[in-house]
């Protein structure tokens, strides 16, 4: 199997990052990462970094730094990370897009054929109003986090998710005066993210407006075109 290197999404809350790092996980047999999962398990699971984070979560503010990047490097050592790794909600500061490319430098890929791959990082745009709708509209699964929208894609049972049965539930921080917090914080912290990318010609942006399935395929292509094959040349 080829490797496929790291890729990085980026995008507003609402975005489709979720939606679009699923199916390049399944295409590519590689791990989506979404730092928010990661944060609402350890919360989920009373663990000390879910004690720490879950009051800033709660209000749509930014987790500190310093605990996401630790958590962050802890799931990057495991073994299905060796081929590559979609981030999802990560780096989202810029100390957290410098901690990243310092690390994928000197530490992650120095054992691998891969040696010191810069990460594919691709913004997925869309306006602000549609993404207002795809918020306050969102529904997801408790069992296995399927999504949905009350709006735009609704399950064929209200709140039952059609794959597996189960409840479909508003997060936490999908109501609306969070809703608002967590556009502020893109908008102020995260935006100098695709900004710094932009500035170092990495940056690849899509049309994040348009139906998942021609997302997903700018998405594919884009990370064929931009060399997602590496060493093994395959
Ligand atoms: P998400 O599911 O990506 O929308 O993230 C939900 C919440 O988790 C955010 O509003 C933040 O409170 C926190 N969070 C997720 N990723 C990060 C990150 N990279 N840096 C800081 N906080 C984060």
């Amino acid at each position: 199997m080829r490797n496929i290197g790291p890729i990085v999404l980026l995008g507003s809350p609402g975005a489709g990052k979720g939606t679009q790092a699923k199916r390049i996980s399944a295409r590519y047999g590689i791990p989506q990462i979404s730092t928010g999962d990661l944060l609402r398990e350890n919360i989920q699971f009373g663990t000390k970094l879910g004690a720490q984070t879950k009051d800033a979560m709660a209000r749509g503010e930014l987790v500190s730094d310093n605990l996401v990047c630790d958590m962050v490097q802890e799931r990057l050592h495991q073994p299905d990370c060796q081929r590559g790794f979609i981030l999802d909600g990560f780096p989202r500061t810029p100390a957290q897009a410098g901690w990243l490319d310092a690390f994928l430098e000197h530490k992650f890929f120095e054992n691998s054929h891969a040696g010191g791959t810069p990460p594919i990082v691709i913004l997925i745009n869309v306006d602000y109003n549609q993404l207002l709708r795809r918020l306050t509209g969102r529904r997801t699964c408790v069992a296995n986090g399927h999504i949905y929208n009350v709006y735009l894609q609704p399950p064929r049972v209200d709140e039952v998710c059609d794959l597996d049965g189960s409840k479909l539930v508003i997060r936490n921080d999908d109501r609306e005066e969070v809703i608002r917090e967590r556009l502020t914080a893109y908008e102020q912290q995260t935006w100098p993210v695709a900004q710094y990318y932009r500035s170092t010609g990495r940056l690849v942006e899509v049309d994040g407006g348009l139906p998942a399935d021609q997302v997903t395929e700018q998405i594919l292509e884009e990370i064929e075109r931009r060399g997602a094959v590496t060493a093994d040349g395959h």
